[in-house]
């Protein structure tokens, strides 16, 4: 079977771009192989636009205007140029109490402007002990089965910014069975949680991985060329 074209996202969260604007082989502009997309905190999606990186908003509003004071919408997201946007990612889902119901309007929001949704999906330490996982996962992907044209990011809550991971095996075999409740089997889905120079290639190795979402690894420039390098098909 042909090898996949990886997708990186790189999810610098509410921290300073880590960003060598001039340099043409810089690991944050994608060429295509793998993909790779950068999600900077809102105040840099514009300077990061007009560096010509390929850019992704960490949150977006279904609602296309109104009175909610703070928030962005999809629709401008995609206006300024943005192609991706984070939905659900568990740091929203844990403080600013993001349901299931709401993520999976903004992933329908997202599809109708024209953006990628990368769906964040994951179970917590207690949920994982409880081997409640499965179950977890089924229900945060419920109202999203059937939607085409997103990315499904697994990330265990209890694996981001850890320095923990689940085994490469035990991803592979997680993905698979969120590829078996999907309607598209072709949907990317890709790894996050506590990706490093060092563990990356193993994880891509997997039939079932398809990428990475990178965070603190991606705030690391030569660190992210790794994860980048490793990805190449
Ligand atoms: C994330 O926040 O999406 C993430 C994967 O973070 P980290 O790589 O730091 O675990």
């Amino acid at each position: 079977m042909p090898k996949k074209k990886l997708f990186i996202g790189a999810n610098w969260k509410m921290n300073q771009a880590p960003l060598l604007w001039d340099a043409s082989d810089s690991p944050y502009r994608s060429n295509g192989n793998p993909d790779v997309v950068v999600f900077p905190s809102s105040l840099d999606l514009h300077s990061c636009i007009q560096e010509k990186f390929a850019v992704g908003g960490q949150y977006g509003r279904p609602e296309a205007a109104g009175a909610f004071t703070g928030d962005i919408a999809m629709k401008e997201l995609r206006k300024v140029g943005c192609t991706h946007v984070l939905c659900g990612h568990s740091e929203r889902r844990r403080h600013h109490e993001e349901s299931d119901a709401f993520v999976a309007k903004q992933v329908e929001s997202a599809l109708q402007c024209g953006l990628t949704p990368v769906l964040c999906i994951g179970e917590n330490a207690d949920q994982r002990e409880m081997d409640e996982t499965k179950e977890v996962l089924a229900e945060q992907l419920l109202r999203c089965v059937a939607m085409k044209d997103m990315i499904v990011a697994y990330e265990p809550v209890w694996a981001i910014g850890t320095g923990r991971t689940p085994t490469q095996k035990e991803v592979d075999e997680t993905h698979k069975f969120i590829r078996s409740l999907l309607k598209d089997k072709s949907t990317r889905i890709i790894y996050g949680g506590s990706v490093t120079g060092e563990n990356a290639a193993g994880f891509f190795a997997e039939e079932e991985i398809d990428g990475a979402l990178v965070g603190g690894a991606s705030l690391k420039l030569e660190e992210f060329r790794k994860i980048v390098t490793a990805a190449k098909r």
